[in-house]
């Protein structure tokens, strides 16, 4: 599977479908259960790390890549968008047709089916604020059904689809709803800075530039000959820790010269990922045999060309550890586990 994936690692498939339409997801996900075979939903692979082992059962690569037309409905659009579909693809069309709500989002490699997993989210924006709804098979009842914005239950970096209702459902199209006459979103320090010479607001288009630019700087933009863009993006998600710990750690780091960064979270303090893993002595470029830390990029792990998952998970481990270590947080990964025995 390893060239179904960003990272490039991972065995085989024991079998291997790609569904064009519902139908074809439908009958996969019969033959599936007729065989008794483990199943695997797969999208453009950006968010997996594949076992050296491969995985043991069915891998259904959904591809429905078809897309309604943009309907504008009192000031905004509604259109709706095959799960397979490219989702930089289509960022480029809105921001082409003028309809702003992903630009942000632009630069993020995967499918459009993937963004709703994760909500996926970059320079200030969410997936979940322009999602109206989406359509999914229930593995449950083997019935297609409609999902509200609400009950995918989306919150930073999560939705049902990767934490309650895991595995749950295969996700088929999504409709989304952006908003008319083009004013972009510039929420993001490092957004706001590109622009702070700018005479005047800047155009989608403009925003969909930058936000690429500083993508491509920080090697999360995937393109042909930079090394560093062979990940899974960020490797770990910012930790949200208690107030009293943010305190009590921020105070410890004091006597040290340390000003430990962090930003408002609903639940105490969010903390960012990046500083941790470089605080704690793991600098960008940073290698452990054929995996490494991207040198553009702390929170990135790379394969810098033919790693295998092991080095992948024994630099994760070490970074996890040297982070525990040294601040008493405990990362969490942010991709997809795919054929490795549960924890
Ligand atoms: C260079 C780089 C930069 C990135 N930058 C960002 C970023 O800025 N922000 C961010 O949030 N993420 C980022 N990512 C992570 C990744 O691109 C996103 O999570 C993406 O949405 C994953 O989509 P995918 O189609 O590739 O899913 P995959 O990696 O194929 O799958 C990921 C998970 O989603 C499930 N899945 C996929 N499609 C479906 C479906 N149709 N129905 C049900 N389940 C499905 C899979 O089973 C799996 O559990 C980045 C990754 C890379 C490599």
């Amino acid at each position: 599977m390893a060239p179904l994936t960003t990272l490039g690692v991972g065995g085989p498939a024991r079998y291997f479908v790609e569904a064009r339409n519902e139908a074809e997801v439908i009958e996969a996900v019969g033959v599936a259960r007729a065989q008794d075979l483990p199943l695997f939903v797969l999208g453009g692979g950006s968010n997996l790390v594949v076992a050296d082992a491969g995985f043991p059962g069915l891998v259904l690569k959904i591809s429905i890549s078809d897309v309604s037309h943009f309907t504008p409905q009192d000031g905004s659009v509604v259109f709706t968008a095959g799960a397979g579909l490219d989702w930089d693809a289509l960022v480029a069309r809105t921001v082409e047709t003028d309809y702003a709500g992903l630009e942000c989002l632009s630069g993020i490699p995967g499918t459009v089916g993937g963004t709703p997993v994760q909500n996926v989210g970059a320079y200030g924006q969410e997936v979940s604020e322009t999602i109206r709804e989406l359509r999914a098979l229930d593995l449950g009842s083997m019935e297609t059904r409609t999902l509200s914005n609400a009950e995918c239950g989306f919150a930073y970096r999560s939705s049902i689809f990767n934490t309650t209702e895991r595995n749950r459902y295969i996700i088929l199209q999504v409709t989304f709803e952006l908003r008319g006459g083009g004013r972009p979103s510039l929420r993001y320090p490092d957004l706001q800075k590109f622009f702070a010479e700018h005479a005047g607001e800047p155009t989608l288009a403009e925003v969909r530039a930058a936000v690429r630019e500083v993508r491509r700087r920080k090697a999360m933009l995937i393109v042909p000959g930079d090394d560093d863009a062979r990940s899974a993006g960020s490797f770990f998600k910012n930790p949200v820790v208690t107030q009293s710990f943010f305190e009590e750690l921020s105070t410890r780091l004091e006597s040290r010269g340390l000003q430990l960064p962090s930003y408002p979270a609903a639940d105490g303090r969010k903390l960012p990922a990046a500083w941790l893993v470089e605080h704690a002595g793991l600098a960008k470029g940073y290698a452990k045999g054929s995996a490494g830390i991207s040198s553009k990029h702390s929170l990135a792990i790379v394969n810098r060309g033919g790693a295998t998952a092991a080095e992948i998970i024994a630099l994760k481990d070490e970074i996890q550890a040297r982070v525990l270590a040294e601040f008493g947080v405990q990362l969490q990964p942010e991709p997809v586990f795919v054929g490795f025995a549960p924890d």
